[in-house]
C-alpha cells in the first residue's frame, strides 16, 4: 500500500508538474533572425553568357552555384532595357516610368534633379527602418548630385562610383574628386569614393570591388546586412588583366576574350562572397539574388544572349530578359522556375522578409516572391509584364505566353507566342487581331499611369550629339563610296 501511495503521489506530482508546465510555460518559439540580404548585380550580361544558362566557352562555377543551390529563373526580366532606368526600378521596387526615370541620366554632379526623385522610396531607406546594415559597392547610376549620393539615399556604407560605367585600371583613374568630373566619359575616370572620400586603388577594379564585398560581410556578419554588390563589369570599355585573360587561350576573338576574362573576375568575386557566407555560417541566413541590369549589348562588349532576339536597349526578349538566380538555402529548395519573374520582385521579396515599411503611396509593381517558390501560391507572380520605352516610341506587353510590340509610328504590330517562338520571329498579329486588341488595351491602361521622362539622358548631351552625328556622317559616307 505503502509504495502505491508513494508512486501515486509521484505521479499526480509529475502530472501536476506537466500540468503547471503546460499551462505557464508557452512553447519556446525561437523568433528567427533577419535573413542577410545579398543582390549581386552584373553590367549588360547576356543571357547565355553563365553556365545556368547553358553557356560553354566562360565558365560561371560559381554564379552557377546559386542557381543550382536555389532557383533558376528562366523568364527574369529586367524593368528596363537599359542601365539607369533598370536600376532605378529595381531601387525603388517600381515600374521607373511611374516617376520620370526613363533615361540614362547624364552625369551632372551638380544637378540634384538628374537622378533618382526623392520623392521615391529605395529599398535601402525601407530597411533602414528596421535596423539594417546596407552596403553598395560598385556602380550607382541613379544621380551623381549630393543630395542622390548612396549615404543620403538610405545606405550606411558606400564603395564605388557614381556614373553609369568606369575604367577598370587604376592607372586610368586620374581625376580625384568625383564632382569636378563634367560628363559621362570623365566620370569613367575618377577615383572610388569611399563613402564621401576618393581613395586611391590599387587592384583592378573588379576585384577591388569583391574585396570590398568581402570585407563587408566580414565586418557586418552579426548584424542583418543588405548587400547590393553592383560590379560594372562586364560593361564596357572592355579591360581586363593577364590573370583573366590566360584562363581564355581558346577564344580567338579578342573582344569575346577580353569579355570572357571580365565575366570570369566576377565569377570569382561572387565565389568569394559565397565562400565567406560558408565559413562565417552565414550562408543559411543568406538569401542572395543574382541577375543581370539588362540584356547584352552583343555587337559592343561581345556577350551572348542566346536564342534571344536583340540585345541592350531592346523591347525584343534579348533586351530586358536576363541571367537571374536566388538561393536562401534551408528555407527555398533547388528547383527551375519558368513563370515570369521581374527585377521588382525583389524590393517586394526583400522588405517582406525583413517585414521592412513600404510608403503606402508608392505602391509596389513587384511582388514577394517566396510564397511562390515554397509553393504556398499556386497562381503566378505575374501575368503581364511590361516594357514602354519613351525615346524609342514603343511600347511592349507581355501577357502569359504572348508578347505585344507596339511601335507608335508603325501601323503595324508585332505578337508572338513565346512558348513555341521565343526568338520572336513568327509574327502572328494578322492572325490574331483579338489578342492584338486585347494587350494594346492593357498595355494602354498601364501607361496611362506613368509620367513623361523627367529629364534629358546621356544621348541628350552636345559631346555625344557630336559624336552621333559624326558616326551618321562617317556611315553616310562609306555608304555612298558603296
Ligand atoms: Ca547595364
Amino acid at each position: 500500500m505503502k509504495k502505491t501511495t508513494i508512486l501515486s503521489t509521484l505521479l499526480i506530482g509529475a502530472i501536476s508538474l506537466q500540468t503547471v508546465a503546460n499551462s505557464y510555460d508557452p512553447p519556446i518559439k525561437k523568433t528567427p533572425k533577419k535573413p542577410n540580404i545579398i543582390v549581386i548585380m552584373a553590367d549588360d550580361l547576356g543571357y547565355a553568357d553563365v553556365g545556368f544558362n547553358g553557356c560553354k566557352d566562360i565558365p560561371t562555377p560559381n554564379i552557377d552555384r546559386i542557381a543550382k543551390n536555389g532557383v533558376k529563373f528562366t523568364n527574369g526580366y529586367t524593368s528596363y532595357s537599359v542601365c539607369g532606368p533598370s536600376r532605378a526600378g529595381f531601387m525603388t521596387g517600381r515600374y521607373q516610368q511611374r516617376f520620370g526615370f526613363e533615361r540614362n541620366p547624364q552625369y551632372q554632379p551638380h544637378d540634384p534633379n538628374m537622378g533618382l526623385p526623392k520623392s521615391e522610396n529605395t529599398l535601402a531607406e525601407s530597411l533602414q527602418q528596421v535596423n539594417y546594415t546596407s552596403g553598395i559597392i560598385g556602380k550607382w547610376h541613379l544621380g551623381a548630385d549630393i543630395s542622390n549620393h548612396p549615404l543620403n539615399r538610405g545606405f550606411t556604407e558606400f564603395f564605388g562610383h557614381l556614373g553609369g560605367g568606369h575604367q577598370y585600371m587604376p592607372k586610368s583613374l586620374t581625376i580625384k574628386d568625383s564632382y569636378t568630373a563634367k560628363d559621362e566619359q570623365e566620370s569613367y575616370r575618377t577615383w572610388i569614393l569611399r563613402n564621401h572620400t576618393p581613395v586611391k586603388t590599387e587592384h583592378y577594379l573588379t576585384d577591388e570591388f569583391s574585396n570590398e564585398a568581402v570585407a563587408f560581410v566580414e565586418r557586418n556578419k552579426k548584424d542583418p546586412f543588405f548587400l547590393f554588390l553592383s560590379y560594372n563589369a562586364p560593361h564596357n570599355p572592355l579591360q581586363s588583366t593577364k590573370k583573366y585573360l590566360d584562363r581564355f587561350p581558346n577564344i580567338k576573338n579578342k573582344k569575346r576574350k577580353t569579355y570572357a576574362a571580365m565575366v570570369s573576375a566576377v565569377d570569382d568575386g561572387v565565389g568569394r562572397v559565397l565562400d565567406k557566407l560558408e565559413a562565417l555560417n552565414l550562408d543559411e541566413n543568406t538569401l542572395i539574388f543574382f541577375l543581370s541590369d539588362n540584356g547584352g549589348p552583343e555587337s559592343k562588349n561581345a556577350s551572348n544572349n542566346g536564342v534571344l532576339r536583340d540585345g541592350k536597349g531592346s523591347a525584343y526578349e534579348g533586351g530586358f530578359r536576363v541571367p537571374f538566380a536566388m538561393q536562401w538555402k534551408g528555407h527555398v529548395k533547388p528547383s527551375v522556375y519558368e513563370h515570369p519573374v521581374s527585377s521588382l520582385d525583389i524590393f517586394a521579396t526583400i522588405t517582406g522578409l525583413a517585414k521592412a515599411p513600404i510608403k503606402k503611396d508608392k505602391p509596389l509593381d513587384g511582388v514577394n516572391l517566396i510564397p511562390f517558390l515554397t509553393g504556398e501560391n499556386n497562381t503566378v507572380p505575374h501575368e503581364t509584364i511590361y516594357l514602354r520605352k519613351f525615346d524609342s516610341k514603343l511600347h511592349a506587353i507581355r501577357h502569359n505566353d504572348l508578347k505585344l510590340i507596339v511601335k507608335w509610328k508603325s501601323e503595324t504590330k508585332e505578337l508572338y507566342n513565346l512558348k513555341d517562338d521565343i526568338s520572336e520571329k513568327n509574327n502572328l498579329a494578322k492572325k490574331y487581331p483579338e489578342e492584338v486588341k486585347k494587350l494594346n488595351k492593357m498595355g494602354l491602361a498601364w501607361e496611362s499611369e506613368l509620367i513623361d521622362p523627367i529629364f534629358l539622358g546621356l544621348i541628350h548631351t552636345e559631346s555625344w550629339q557630336k559624336k552621333i552625328q559624326k558616326n551618321k556622317k562617317k556611315k553616310e559616307n562609306k555608304k555612298k563610296k558603296k
